[in-house]
Order: C-alpha cells, then sequence, then structure tokens
C-alpha cells in the first residue's frame, strides 16, 4: 500500500503537527473488542503472525496478531501500510494480510502502560532463566523475587524475574549473592523502550516493518 514515509519519522516520539491537537476519536484500544465473523480462521498459523501497529504519527507502538489487526481495519479504525503476500478467504472475499498497520485517530499512549504480570515479566526477560541464561518455554519458566519476599522483597518490577525451575530451587530462600547467583541484568519496568526493543526483535523476521523500526 502506502510507502511515503512520514515527515514525522525522524521525529522521535514526538507527536506530528497536524495530528498532536487531537486525542483519539475512536476510543478503539487495539485490547478490547470483540472479533468480526467475517474474516475466516481457515488459517491459524497466519492469523497468529505477528503485525506492526503504529500510531497515526507512523510512530510504532504495538505488536499484535494479523486476526486483531484486521479486525481494525475491517472497523475502519486502522489503514495497512504495509501487506503480506498471502490472502484469507471469507465466504465471498479475498482479504490480503497486513503487515504493518497505522492507527487513523491518534492514540496517546502512556510511558509506563504495562501491566506487572507474569506473562509481561516472561516478555521482558524474553523467556531467559535471568540466573542460568537458558531459554525456556514459558511453561517451564517461574517467576523469582530477587530479594525473597520473607526478607520484604517486593513484588515489582525491580524484584521479579524469569527464572527455571532448576535456578529457583537452587536459589530457595536466598538472595542471589547468599546462593552464589548472579543475575543477567538488572531487572527494570516494561518501559516503552523495552516494547521498542522487542518490536525490532520481532522485526528482523519481516522486512516490511524495518522502516518504522530502525531509525
Ligand atoms: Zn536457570
Amino acid at each position: 500500500m502506502s510507502a511515503r514515509r512520514p515527515e514525522s519519522f525522524e521525529s522521535r516520539g514526538r507527536r506530528a503537527p497536524e495530528s498532536s491537537g487531537k486525542t483519539s476519536a475512536g476510543s478503539e484500544s487495539p485490547a478490547g473488542s470483540r472479533v468480526h465473523n467475517s474474516v475466516m480462521m481457515r488459517r491459524p498459523s497466519l492469523m497468529q503472525e505477528p503485525v506492526l501497529v503504529l500510531n497515526a504519527t507512523y510512530e510504532p507502538i504495538n505488536v499484535t496478531a494479523v486476526r486483531r489487526a484486521m479486525v481494525l481495519l475491517l472497523k475502519g479504525v486502522a489503514q495497512a501500510e504495509e501487506m503480506h503476500n498471502s490472502e484469507v478467504h471469507s465466504a465471498a472475499h479475498a482479504h490480503r494480510v497486513p503487515s504493518v498497520i497505522r492507527l487513523l485517530a491518534y492514540r496517546h499512549i502512556p510511558q509506563q502502560s504495562r501491566a506487572l504480570s507474569r506473562k509481561n515479566i516472561l516478555l521482558r526477560d524474553r523467556n531467559t532463566c535471568q540466573f542460568c541464561g537458558a531459554i525456556f518455554p514459558s511453561s517451564e519458566l517461574t517467576l523469582d523475587h530477587v530479594v525473597p519476599r520473607s526478607r520484604g522483597g517486593r513484588s515489582s518490577w525491580e524484584n521479579l524475574v524469569a527464572c527455571c525451575y532448576r535456578c529457583n530451587n537452587s536459589k530457595g530462600d536466598r538472595t542471589p549473592e547468599e546462593a552464589g547467583l548472579k543475575l543477567a541484568r538488572r531487572p527494570r519496568p516494561f518501559t516503552l523502550h523495552t516494547s521498542r526493543q522487542l518490536m525490532r526483535l520481532i522485526g528482523h523476521r519481516d522486512e516490511r516493518w524495518r522502516k518504522y523500526l530502525f531509525y
């Protein structure tokens, strides 16, 4: 589709002047609505493929699945900026599958919008045990309180890390120092910066994302 390069592109994070006044008219959040029936899910794997979501200003803000992206397109909340070569078929139509979509109304993204959850911590730590450095499926990871709860350690972004069961057992109710373990990196909140890094990581799989992410 449109390959034009937006003026706001170079101004990392700043809004383009023409859209700065608006708050999202379509109060559609990419998180919260029903899936339309009009798109058939005949190819479940394709429907789960990641799609990059851009703000109205072309700022990358999220990654969603093809299914969700197509709902946003059908509702007129977003428009496709880049397409896959593949199609999905509904009863009467073939729909080309988007790779990058852009919201038509500007959405304000709070700096700290990620909820503290097991899923998000595993995402932040990229399913990597923060003590032994090995990568595991989510089901084989637990969350470790770096400073144990029994020592007053809180459940916070800074004190929770992804941890395999083996390391979790050997650490027990001790601090990493006491257990002779070393953290791979200091745990931090999931910020926009973290999201960008993850988007870039995912984006390596899709050439069409590059111009929106690598600048
Ligand atoms: Zn481990």
